[in-house]
């Protein structure tokens, strides 16, 4: 299969990359490489003859209708947006632009594309999205596919309504289309001012190691190439006009999460005192949603999808993938905003 992944130079984009061009598929990566995006992602793939990369925002028609025309792939997964909560509230603009009137633009140019077709039953849009389009819960429960979208932040509100352009593209204009909604998602090439990498490299250089709130804030969390593994099978075998959701059945408070990465990095630096010591509370994000966990039974039961790594394996893998890969987050400490994120600058 010939496949475009746009933002295929981020974090889970380019994990999509690595893993369709190992399966032997075609791969075009369009990116226009914000500040999240790193071509040394897909640095292990990129002098393959599988893999194209355009550099081009899916704001700007005219490229996405030349690209698609240049490379006819047989299916869009769709993953570029912006990202980032905390960066959402700072500046929603940048995320209603890409996510919301960026995913309207490739629609648009998708379904010119699929219409012109010789053989349109080929093709299809897979749209990659988040479970925070859900909300919040209490205690108990769980987000299925039919649970009520609530968002509550400005990046959840431009991906909500990202999800809700698919699907009416879907059944306005019959666009062959796929969704997900993925929990959160750790790993290697996690940009720097994520949850994970923060505690991370924070820990490494000995700085404050902050947590919203009282840290009682639960995720479901999914080791990004087990989410790349799943995305890969729902854009083959996921039902049209359907959505999925994704998630590792790993449900963790903030601060056992923080706290389990403090125990890698004991293990791995002896010398080190207690690196625990670093936690420190501070003012909770705006809206903080309190609990997210995924029901993946849909996935689990209709497309046979299990995680492979558990998530004190994944974690260990990525705290050891950190400190082995000093040159691959260095560099990105110096990009717009990291500094202040990670109390650096
Ligand atoms: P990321 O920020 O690491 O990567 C996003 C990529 O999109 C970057 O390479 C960036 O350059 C590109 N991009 C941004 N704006 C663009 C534009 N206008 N035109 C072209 N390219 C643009 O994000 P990520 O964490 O890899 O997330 C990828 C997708 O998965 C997003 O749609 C996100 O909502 C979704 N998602 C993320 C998570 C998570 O835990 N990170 C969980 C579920 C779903």
């Amino acid at each position: 299969m010939k496949i475009l992944v746009t933002g295929g130079a981020g974090f889970i984009g380019s994990a999509v990359v690595r893993l369709a061009v190992a399966r032997g598929h075609r791969v075009v990566n369009l990116d226009s490489l914000t500040y999240a995006a790193n071509l040394e992602n897909v640095a292990s793939v990129s002098a393959s003859p599988l893999y194209a990369f355009e550099q081009a925002d899916i704001r700007d028609r005219a490229a996405l209708d030349r690209i698609l025309a240049a490379h006819r792939p047989d299916a869009i997964m769709h993953l570029a947006a912006e990202s980032h909560v905390d960066r959402s509230i700072d500046g929603p603009g940048a995320f209603i632009e890409t996510n919301v009137t960026g995913t309207y633009n490739l629609l648009e140019a998708a379904r010119a594309y699929w219409m012109g077709q010789r053989r349109p039953e080929g093709f299809r849009f897979h749209h990659i999205s988040t479970d925070e389009v859900f909300g919040s819960l209490g205690e108990t429960g769980q987000f299925t596919e039919t649970t009520p979208y609530d968002p509550r932040s400005p990046y959840s509100a431009s991906k909500a309504a990202s999800d809700h352009l698919v699907r009416a593209w879907h059944e306005t204009y019959g666009l062959p289309v796929v969704l997900t909604n993925c929990s959160n998602n750790y790993g290697p090439f996690h940009f720097p001012e994520k949850l994970v990498p923060v505690v991370i490299l924070n820990a490494l250089h000995g700085r404050p190691i902050p947590v919203y709130g009282d840290g009682g804030n639960v995720r479901d969390w999914l080791y990004v190439e087990d989410h790349a593994d799943a995305l890969l099978l729902v854009l083959e075998k996921g039902a049209l006009g359907e959505s999925y959701n994704i998630g590792g059945e790993n449900e963790a408070k903030n601060i056992d999460l923080v706290r389990t990465i403090c125990a890698h990095m004991d293990r791995l630096r002896p010398d080190s005192a207690p690196h625990e010591r670093l936690i420190t509370f501070v003012a909770d994000r705006p809206g903080h949603d309190r609990r997210y966990a995924i029901d993946p039974t849909r996935i689990r039961t209709e497309l046979g999808w299990r995680p492979s790594v558990t998530v004190e394996e994944g974690l260990r893998r990525t705290v050891e993938w950190y400190l082995a890969n000093q040159g691959w987050w260095r560099p990105l400490l110096t990009r717009q905003g990291v500094g202040e994120r990670l109390g650096t600058a």
